[in-house]
């Protein structure tokens, strides 16, 4: 299982959501526990995430304040994307 696959499903389940096809919590928890690369991602995502929740919480979906949190947090290196090549396709700069 790819750590790519294992990041999706682990971000999938991190909101809450479905897990992809053909992967069970249980394969995601096998992953962690010999997969250190993933488990420092998942905590870092699980902080980004609940930086982000509490921020909505804050500003009830103001969509801009929640983009000036999330380049902050980028600026703080908190944001995994940088340092994993191919894991996780940050989909560019958004513009607008
Ligand atoms: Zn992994």
């Amino acid at each position: 299982m790819l750590c790519s696959h294992i990041r999706t499903a682990l971000s999938a389940r991190l909101d809450e959501e479905e897990l992809p096809p053909g992967i069970t919590a249980r394969r995601l928890d096998d992953h962690l526990a010999g997969c250190r690369d993933c488990r420092q991602w998942e905590a870092r995502t699980r902080a980004l995430t609940a930086g982000l929740d509490r921020a909505m919480a804050h500003t009830e979906g103001d969509a801009a304040a929640a983009d000036a949190l999330l380049a902050r947090l980028k600026s703080a290196s908190v944001w995994p994307a940088s340092e994993s090549p191919g894991a996780l396709d940050p989909g560019g700069r958004r513009t607008g």
